[in-house]
């Protein structure tokens, strides 16, 4: 289990910095700083899934992402640390492999490639399984790690939370850190979950789904924010992105933390919160995926 050290995630202030009067504590969770590769909320999706496989005895671990996922990437490097093979079935066909895929190469996952038609084919039985019938003793992992164990990993972030918080801010791609946090944390706690895609409104039912009854309370989707879709920015998100690590020197990514950064700005520009609110904003690391930023990033 040992391969990322949990006590390298901190919590940082932010409001030293930024907007200090509106609320009074901001704070930064820096999953970020977990590890390189597998870092921020990836690493906890995947830690009881990866458990689970080795106690079990399986040999490959099969999952699913695009092109710039950061849950391949942190599954083709956690399972060659678990001594196992690991094969990623990708969204989609690349005349270049992006940063990402060559990445996921160079820790020895195998990458198959499907049409964006037949990727909607994912959660059928046996799909998967057919694809990589040539590997042996497969243990297959949803897309984003949003399985029962990929749920109760990212309620282990709990351990970093203190219930002294009224708010707690996460970035939301399939809901699983979301589902986990809600789960685990007090209920008091009222959970933002920053949407960065369009037509996110299927989430809410998802998340309400697999929330434990007695704790679908108190959690929020806000979709406001996504910059025209899922993987889309602009020059005024990347000018934001620098200004915000100007003030705090912490870096954000460019498709989850700083859409939900930027929400949160907004949000206390507008008074959105009152002045004796504690927020604590969960970076969940994806900085790999700035590789795909051609421009304008200053780090
Ligand atoms: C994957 C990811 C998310 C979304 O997590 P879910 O558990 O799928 O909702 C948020 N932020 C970052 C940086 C991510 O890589």
């Amino acid at each position: 289990m040992g391969i990322i050290d949990d006590s390298r995630a901190v919590i940082q202030p932010v409001n030293k910095f930024w907007y200090k009067k509106k609320v009074a504590a901001l704070d930064m969770l820096r999953l970020d700083l977990l590890h390189p590769v597998v870092s921020g909320n990836k690493w906890f999706k995947l830690r009881l899934n990866m458990k689970h496989a080795e106690e079990r005895g399986f040999k490959t671990i099969v999952t699913f992402g695009g092109g710039f996922s950061n849950h391949l990437i942190a599954t083709a490097y956690a399972a060659k640390r678990f001594g196992m093979a690991s094969v990623g079935i990708v969204r989609g066909h690349y005349d270049h492999l992006t940063p990402t895929l060559v990445a996921c190469k160079e820790e020895g996952m195998e990458l198959i490639f499907v049409s964006k038609e037949d990727y909607k084919n994912k959660h059928e039985p046996g799909w998967a399984s057919d694809l990589v019938a040539h590997f042996d003793e497969l243990f297959i992992i949803p897309e984003g790690g949003a399985n029962e164990w990929g749920r109760e990993g990212a309620g282990l972030l709990k351990r970093y939370i203190n219930d002294w918080y009224t708010h707690i801010a996460v970035s939301v791609g399939t809901g699983t850190t979301l589902i986990g946090l809600r789960d685990k944390l007090n209920d008091n706690q009222q959970i933002m979950g920053f949407v960065p895609m369009k037509q996110g409104a299927y989430l809410k039912d998802y998340i309400a789904e697999h929330l434990q009854p007695a704790k679908n309370l108190n959690w929020e989707l806000i979709d406001k924010w996504h910059f025209g879709g899922f993987g889309k920015w602009n020059n005024e998100l990347i000018s934001f992105m620098n200004e915000f690590y100007g003030e705090t020197s912490i870096p954000l990514d460019v498709i989850y933390t700083a859409k939900m950064m930027y929400g949160v700005h907004e949000m206390l520009e507008d008074n959105h919160f009152s002045s004796c609110d504690r927020l604590l904003c969960i970076h969940t690391g994806g900085l790999q995926g700035n590789a795909g930023v051609r421009e304008g990033l200053v780090y």
